[in-house]
């Protein structure tokens, strides 16, 4: 998607330091973020919803949340961490490419 923020990231359009990058997702920091630790992971594929995934998107998507413990210490989550993915109008999507929220690095509310 031309216009897409995160596919420019993606692509290397846009420049944001990338924690972990593999062939299907990447993480980088937020860039508003709302606790001492704030990663979104990124599938490279465009797709808004989670209901517009294809059966292979559906598989990124459990090895993106399968990676977060095994990256969870050096991204600075020892001690727990909060998984938050905002869907469509309702739920506060502002970025219309799917994209799970990591946020820890302190106790939340
Ligand atoms: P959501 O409301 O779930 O769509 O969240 C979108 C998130 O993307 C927000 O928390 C923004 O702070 C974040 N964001 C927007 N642009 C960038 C960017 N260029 N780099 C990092 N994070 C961004
Ligand atoms: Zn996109």
């Amino acid at each position: 998607m031309d216009n897409c923020i995160f596919c420019k990231i993606a692509k290397g359009i846009i420049n944001s330091k990338k924690y972990y990058e593999d062939d299907d997702f990447f993480i980088i920091a937020d860039i508003s973020p709302k606790a001492k630790k704030h990663y979104l992971m990124i599938p490279k594929v465009h797709y808004k919803l989670i209901a517009d995934q294809t059966q292979n998107d559906n598989l990124v998507l459990a090895k993106m949340i399968a990676k977060i413990p095994v990256l969870q210490h050096e991204l600075g989550l020892d001690g727990g961490y909060r998984i938050i993915i905002n869907q469509g109008e309702n739920g506060g999507q502002e970025v219309p490419h799917l994209h799970v929220h990591v946020l820890g690095g302190e106790k939340l509310n």
